[in-house]
């Protein structure tokens, strides 16, 4: 079975302003057309995953409304995912967007979003503005730790007018020990902190690490996105790795096609190779693109 643990599906007239700019200054960035990382809707993530064999993929909500102005609320976001979920049930998974400043109120949400919604996780944005490990989102974590789901947490680079210092793997590290119950993915590998994000991911037992948004180091950099891989794999354990994407914001760089066929049919780079460095075997792969997450998720 293969799983992306890290999407996000919205349509352009609900997206917020902010937003919409931030996708812009992307799309700009990268040299890419627009409306292919605009029209995110769920018939062509559907339609892409079919091309890219794709089994399941996680869809996780947005809550932005402590940094960005919203069309729709924090809870219509998730209900909009609750409605993909519904349109596709055996494709789609569903994680809440919760700020955990909201107090009681994401305790309620997240309640709602587990037990009525059906989600699986919850999804944490810390550059809109909060470190993950403050105490007073104890409370909430705990509620986490009860319902036994996964925490998805961004880490490493974001985009422009977001803030980069909530973003390091170490923030997660405290969270990760106070509460050893909790399964938490670190998003993007912590790109640019790799190394910090691998250590986390190392010590801990309950954190894992997902590739989502390194379609530009596997296409531009693919020694430095190999090297990144092996070492997590030597260091963490096969495990601990999973395949995601962050569609649809990388498709213009690399379909979900092309970076499942990437790392299903990756090669050790020449310089690596010259060091006796040994390929990933297919069971590896296997692990990586679905198998631990099927474990992960309880599918
Ligand atoms: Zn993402």
């Amino acid at each position: 079975m293969i799983i992306d643990v890290h999407c996000h599906v919205w349509e352009e007239q609900y997206l917020s302003e902010d937003l919409r700019a931030i996708l812009v200054g992307i799309a700009k960035r990268l040299n890419f057309d627009l409306s292919l990382i605009l029209d995110a809707g769920p018939e062509r993530l559907v339609s892409e995953m079919d091309d890219a064999g794709i089994d399941k993929t996680v869809i996780l909500g947005l809550d932005y409304e402590y940094l960005f102005k919203g069309k729709v609320s924090y809870k219509e976001y998730n209900n909009k995912v609750a409605g993909y979920i519904n349109e596709y049930p055996d494709r789609l998974i569903g994680f809440a967007g919760i700020d955990p400043r909201r107090g009681k109120e994401a305790i309620a949400e997240l309640e709602r979003c587990i037990e009525e919604l059906g989600f699986k996780g919850v999804k944490l944005w810390p550059l809109t503005g909060f470190y993950p490990d403050d105490v007073q989102f104890y409370p909430f974590y705990e509620r986490v730790e009860d319902l036994g789901v996964t925490i998805l947490c961004h880490t490493g680079l974001g985009p422009t007018k977001t803030y980069l210092k909530y973003n390091r793997p170490m923030y997660v590290d405290t969270v990760a020990v106070d509460f050893p119950n909790i399964n938490i993915i670190m998003a993007h590998m912590g790109d640019p902190w790799v190394n910090e994000a691998i250590a986390v991911a190392r010590k801990n037992p309950n954190v894992y690490l997902d590739i989502s948004g390194l379609e530009p180091v596997f296409k531009n950099t693919p020694l430095v996105f190999f090297q990144n891989l092996f070492e997590a794999k030597m260091s963490c354990g096969i495990q601990k790795i999973l395949f995601g994407s962050d569609w649809p914001l990388f498709t213009p760089i690399l379909s979900l096609q092309e970076y499942i066929e990437g790392i299903k049919k990756m090669k050790v780079p020449p310089p690596m190779k010259l060091m006796g460095i040994p390929e990933f075997t297919a069971e590896e792969s296997n692990k990586i693109l679905g198998e631990n997450a099927t474990k992960l998720l309880g599918l």
